[in-house]
């Protein structure tokens, strides 16, 4: 990330006098913000500045900010019980399993903390659902540009350079085939007697809001039957209603055999949770996998209350709605704009591809009070809370679309033409 434009003049409490952090490893480029509290889709630093949130902590705070139901239950939850050990039932564990099954049709869940764990525990099922075939050296189909998260495995099926350098020897086991070419699958199937299992994201959130077709999917799906492999289909990003469906696979009519989620689920409590269906809900027994906090009645109760929040509200449709006019504000907005590429995306999953790298539009947004995130360097990405409502989605267009222009430096090229 670039230097912001602008640094503030006083530290955030916590840091030191230039608003570096000298105790915490700096693996992420911070903007020098604090955030104190938040409401709804509007979040303030603890300058008493006041943003627009449109990246919900990276696609995490589903129901906003300090919302009065979740901020209820989740008092009631501490006041009971936060963590008790998968020794014992957990039935709120139960309940929630219960939920997601019903929501995706799929049968049988298994709780951990994060995406990357969500994802580290399907390769295990896919591992383990070879070794059971009798496939001693198992392989997986990842894509090019996913993302999969952090842990060495998980980096392994990553497919960005600068994400796995200085950690090899990678993990084993994966062939690499581009986004939404069913040939190039086929031909893997035709090489590759060990695969097991094909590894996706529906909509690719890191790579840049790259979405798979339709058709891409339910080829994928037949090929995966045809061959006895799982289709596991990662929806840590794109999943939990966030493109107007619960889950972003089933604008495809299909459903996968594993579908590790998170990000949304808790609606910022950390949560992880691998979905399996029939195919694959037998593979892990006594002793296979585990985690000490997963599935914790703290976490637990958030996705609880989440999943029921979202029908209370009907945030899907919302998402789907709103998603819709914000998409259309910014392609109205930014039609005929030299070095805009593209406005894509499902939902309130958006993004908005530039020619050149916009990583300074982070600060910049942040000084004009709205906050938004950029990935794979060109691409701005909009991942708001599913309460946003039509005024804050014109809030949004009305902040972001003249700072692309400014950065772009066709503005004054823009409004002759308005
Ligand atoms: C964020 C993300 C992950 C990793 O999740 P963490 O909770 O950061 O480990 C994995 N897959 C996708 C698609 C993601 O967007």
């Amino acid at each position: 990330m670039n230097a912001p434009d602008r640094l503030s003049a006083t530290a955030p409490a916590g840091t030191d006098a230039a608003g570096a952090e000298p105790h915490v490893m700096p693996t992420y480029g911070r903007l020098p913000i604090a955030l104190s509290h938040g409401r709804g889709c509007w979040v303030w630093d603890t300058k008493g500045k006041r943003y627009l949130d449109a990246l919900a902590g990276i696609a995490v705070n589903t129901l906003g900010h300090a919302h009065p139901k979740l901020v209820a239950a989740l008092n009631d939850q501490v006041g009971k019980l936060i963590h008790s050990s998968n020794y014992y039932l957990v039935p709120l564990q139960e309940r929630l399993a219960a939920k997601l099954c019903e929501l995706s049709g799929l049968t049988n869940v298994f709780f951990c903390n994060s995406g990357l764990e969500a994802n580290e525990a399907a390769l295990k099922i896919a591992r383990k659902f070879g070794h059971d075939k009798g496939i001693e050296r198992p392989e997986i189909i990842v894509y090019e540009a996913a993302f999969h998260g952090r842990s060495i495995a998980t980096l392994s099926a990553t497919g960005n350079a600068k994400i796995q350098a200085g950690f090899g020897p990678l993990v084993e086991g994966f062939v690499r085939v581009p986004l939404n070419d069913v040939g190039a699958v086929e031909k893997v199937a035709a090489t590759h007697p060990s695969i097991v299992a094909v590894f996706l994201e529906v909509i690719q959130g890191e790579g840049g809001i790259r979405p798979t077709t339709i058709e891409y999917l339910k080829q994928v799906r037949r090929i995966c039957d045809e061959r006895g492999w799982l289709l596991m289909l990662d929806e840590v990003q794109c999943g939990m209603g966030r493109t107007g469906k619960w889950f972003a696979h089933q604008w495809a009519g299909i459903r996968p055999d594993v579908m590790p989620l998170a990000k949304g689920l808790g609606s910022g409590v950390p949560i992880g949770a691998v979905v399996c269906g029939p195919r694959a809900a037998g593979v892990f027994g006594v002793g296979n996998h585990g985690t000490t906090f997963g599935g914790n009645p703290l976490a637990m109760r958030a996705g609880v209350e989440t999943l029921k929040i979202m029908e209370e509200e009907g945030l899907l449709a919302n998402a789907a709605e709103v998603g819709a006019m914000l998409r259309a504000g910014l392609e109205r907005e930014l039609a005929g704009v030299a070095g805009v590429v593209e406005v894509r995306g499902q939902g309130l999953m958006i993004g908005i591809e530039l020619d050149r790298p916009c990583a300074a539009l982070l600060g910049r947004a942040a000084d004009a009070g709205l906050m938004i995130s950029v990935t794979a360097e060109r691409v701005v990405r909009l991942l708001p809370s599913l309460i946003l409502d039509r005024d804050e989605a014109a809030q949004i267009v009305a902040i972001l679309c003249p700072l692309i222009k400014e950065f772009l430096g066709s503005a004054s090229a823009a409004d002759a033409l308005a």
